[in-house]
């Protein structure tokens, strides 16, 4: 018997988009993704999975969220709780923002409950020649599907120097949340490139390790993208220096890890070296789309495009997209589970059409 429905991807969108479909008895069956060697189809929880505090998911005011989750999710997730933050405490009781990961463990487990099924495999293929549709799995194996919910997400972009990738994993990296925090990187001068919402928020995050004596952010323009407040955060914390008008022009280091960056002026084109042990790369994110491998049409950045007004179809009848692998405008937790809601509508409403559910 074929699936009603194949959810691909395991974050806001993804487990949004099982909570309702799960209640709407069409018992969905998520593909939550691995840690594989080429990085490129989906994260396990999503970006989510690389942040800490969450202060904008409506829902979770700063509290005593730590027993929260304990309470809410099922212990043999435990390996993936995060440790309280740190200093973050009322009444000697853990007193902070819900982090990335335990927000989707909570997604998670609200979606088990309701029984939906879990892999935790990538799909690398879909084929869509004729119905039901069939997903492919990493290891060959097919899966027939009345409906395919994408909600795979978004993925760091880097810079594409050489030297970047020479250096990566010896003080390249593009998530400074996940690793800014590294034995690594303790005492060095650290750069951050970008001049969106995540660089700010990179760079605050660093600034705000006490074993970081200074952060440097990398401009390529004399303004930044970020929101007014995040901006004028990263102005005034005297941790942070702006470095305006630049861009990277090589990584430097000494073989074994990075040791400083040749920083190109994008006005004259003079050139600066900065010496810092660390860059992080926060210039924007690649939708997770190529395994769909041209079969489902996307924007010139690879974005899914919804077809309809308001909907979540996609070019494909019973595809629907949800989350950021369809979204490069809002990107926010509550914006993709919000996508991920409306696909679970839309899949039913279309299996009711068709006489499937
Ligand atoms: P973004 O808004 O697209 O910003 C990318 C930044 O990187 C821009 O400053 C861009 O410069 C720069 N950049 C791009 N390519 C570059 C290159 N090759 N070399 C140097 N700089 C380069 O991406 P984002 O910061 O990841 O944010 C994505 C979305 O998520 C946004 O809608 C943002 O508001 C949202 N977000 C929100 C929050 C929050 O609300 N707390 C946190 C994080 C992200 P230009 O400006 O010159 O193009």
């Amino acid at each position: 018997m074929p699936e009603k429905v194949v959810i691909i991807g395991s974050g806001p969108a993804g487990w949004s988009a099982a909570i309702y479909a799960a209640r709407a008895n069409l018992n969905p069956l998520v593909f939550e993704g691995t840690v594989n060697p080429d990085g490129v189809h989906m994260i396990p929880l999503g970006q989510l999975a690389y942040t800490t505090e969450v202060e904008n998911y409506p829902g979770f005011p700063v509290g005593d969220v730590f027993s929260f989750v304990r309470s809410a999710v099922d212990s043999s997730r435990e390996w993936n709780f995060p440790d309280a933050p740190e200093g973050h405490t009322k009444n000697d009781k853990p007193h902070y923002a819900v982090q990335g990961t335990e927000l989707m463990e909570l997604m998670r487990q609200q979606a088990l409950n309701f029984d939906t099924r879990a892999i935790e495999d990538d799909i690398v293929d879909i084929d869509i020649s004729s119905k039901p549709y069939k997903v492919i799995r990493r290891n060959g194996e097919t899966v027939e599907t009345h409906a395919i919910i994408i909600a795979t997400g978004a993925r760091a972009n880097y810079l594409g120097l050489d030297s970047e990738e020479e250096y990566k994993n010896k003080g390249v990296s593009a998530c400074a949340v996940c690793d800014g925090g590294l034995p690594f990187f303790g005492g060095k001068e650290l750069a951050v490139v970008g001049g969106g919402d995540s660089a700010v928020e990179e760079a605050s995050y660093l600034a705000n390790l006490k074993n970081c004596p200074q952060v440097h952010m990398i401009v390529r323009r004399d303004e930044m993208r970020a929101s007014p407040i995040l901006r004028d955060r990263a102005i005034n914390n005297p941790k942070i220096e702006i470095h305006w008008n630049s861009v990277v022009d090589e990584v430097l280091g000494d073989g074994k890890e990075v040791t400083g960056l040749r920083l190109k002026s994008t006005v004259d084109d003079s050139t600066s070296e900065l010496s810092v042990g660390g860059m992080f790369v926060a210039i924007g994110h690649t939708p997770n789309t190529a395994f769909l491998n041209g079969k489902i049409d996307v924007n010139d950045k690879g974005y899914i495009n919804w077809t309809k007004s308001f909907r979540t179809d996609t070019s494909v009848e019973g595809i629907f997209a949800a989350g950021d692998v369809a979204d490069d405008y809002y990107r926010q937790a509550i914006t993709s589970a919000g996508t991920g809601c409306m696909a679970a509508l839309d899949v039913e409403r279309w299996l009711t059409d068709k006489g499937v559910a």
